[in-house]
């Protein structure tokens, strides 16, 4: 067997394309593998799929390879154009290569299987590949993943903010709450960042869409009730959210209270600010007990505490008449409770209530999967590279958007 035949063999190269040559340069560490084809094939036209003679070639181009025993293997080719009848001169496609890439699609597999699994760094490191190709070949894999992704329909949406980076840098993620995946990642949190989400699915897409959850923001709420028919029904103020306001009142309540406490020489409340976030049922048995006697005291405190717990007991019910009756008690003794924090959150409450009781028709709630938000922290350690928003937008496509990253091969 000739050398060009054996590499033929190990490269996978088929008719009517053949090896003519290989140059090996050892001081290089570098396999030159020149291809050919033969005389008179025909090509399919990459338009219509025609089988058209050969109109010309295009100027040579390379593409890198697989290693061979540990050489940097690049294979060189003039590609074909096809001459159709009715297209005209077209490149055709290559068997090893997707258009426009300068690696084989073998290679490109090879180096999104590393970063699946470790970071640009060591990917760029162990493979000798520059930042920018390690970003062109994940940004092209998440390219090819997002235009596969078939307009398949989404039902239940979660649309939750992520900071990223020294504090306010927000982006504005989607998420398909049943598959666990990131749909959409766009910079910033504004009615437009959710806009471009909208604008990316089909209608039938949209009809499919039963229920969004979210944080109260309007710009997430206006750019929804703009896109989605029947928004008033489908989105759901996330219920986190809404503990997160309660607990900030039982907050402002203490703060107020110890400060009137500490001048009359009482500091039961000094030092107690985290036990009134903390569930109770996670303290240590000691702390629960001496929390207990707090919580059954007559502090303002303690019954701003059991308001915010009794509402957070609303989520608890699973049909809609109790539910809102049980809220309609909590409202009346919240405003009257002369606890002026909670009175302020309550009417907060009350504005956006049709998009709180939704929650349970749909039981849904914003926050992403543990697996989502492990994939992303990960990405932000890894991210010490990412010298712009876009590849991390492209990172976090690729490490949980769920998408099928590989090239094809033809
Ligand atoms: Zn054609």
């Amino acid at each position: 067997m000739q050398d060009s035949d054996l590499y033929a063999e190990i490269l996978g190269i088929r008719e009517p394309w053949r090896v003519e040559r290989v140059d090996l340069d050892l001081k290089e560490g570098e396999v030159n593998v020149h291809l050919t084809h033969a005389v008179g094939a025909l090509w399919p036209c990459p338009e219509c799929g025609t089988l058209c003679p050969l109109y010309d070639h295009q100027p040579l181009r390379r593409w890198r390879h697989l290693d061979t025993c540990q050489l940097r293997t690049i294979l060189n080719a003039d590609p074909p154009r096809s001459n159709c009848p009715q297209h005209g001169a077209r490149t055709v496609k290559l068997p090893w290569a997707e258009a426009g890439s300068r690696f084989t699609a073998l290679f490109e597999a090879l180096a999104i299987d590393w970063l699946r699994a470790a970071s640009q760094q060591a990917v760029a490191d162990r493979l000798s590949l520059s930042w920018d190709e390690v970003h062109a070949i994940q940004e092209r894999a998440v390219k090819r993943g997002l235009e596969r992704r078939k307009a398949e329909p989404v039902t239940r949406l979660g649309i939750d903010e992520k900071s990223f980076t020294r504090g306010h840098h927000y982006f504005t993620m989607v998420n398909d709450l049943d598959r666990s995946r990131v749909l959409f990642v766009a910079e910033h949190r504004t009615t437009e960042s959710l806009d471009g989400f909208w604008s990316s699915l089909t209608a039938e897409q949209i009809d499919a869409v039963q229920a969004v959850a979210m944080d109260m923001w309007d710009p997430y709420v206006t750019s929804t009730l703009n896109h989605l028919p029947d928004a008033q029904r489908k989105i759901v103020f996330d219920k986190f959210h809404i503990a997160k306001h309660l607990s900030e009142a039982v907050d402002q309540v203490r703060r107020r209270e110890n400060k009137l406490l500490r001048e009359q020489g009482d500091d039961r409340l000094a030092g107690t600010r985290y036990d009134w976030l903390r569930h109770p049922a996670r303290m240590e048995p000691d702390d629960r007990k001496e929390f207990a006697a707090l919580r059954n005291s007559n502090l303002k405190t303690a019954r701003a505490w059991a308001l915010k717990e009794a509402m957070m007991a609303f989520f608890e019910y699973f049909y809609e008449r109790p539910a809102r009756k049980h809220y309609r008690w909590w409202h009346n003794r919240a405003v009257r409770s002369r606890l002026k924090p909670i009175a302020e959150k309550a009417r907060m409450i009350r504005r956006r209530f049709e998009n709180i009781v939704t929650y349970i028709r749909h039981r849904i709630t914003n926050a992403a999967s543990e697996s989502i938000n492990s994939k992303i922290q990960w990405v932000k350690y890894t991210a010490r590279g990412f010298r712009n928003t876009r590849n991390f937008v492209t990172a976090i496509y690729f490490h949980c958007g769920g998408l099928d990253l590989m090239p094809s091969t033809h």
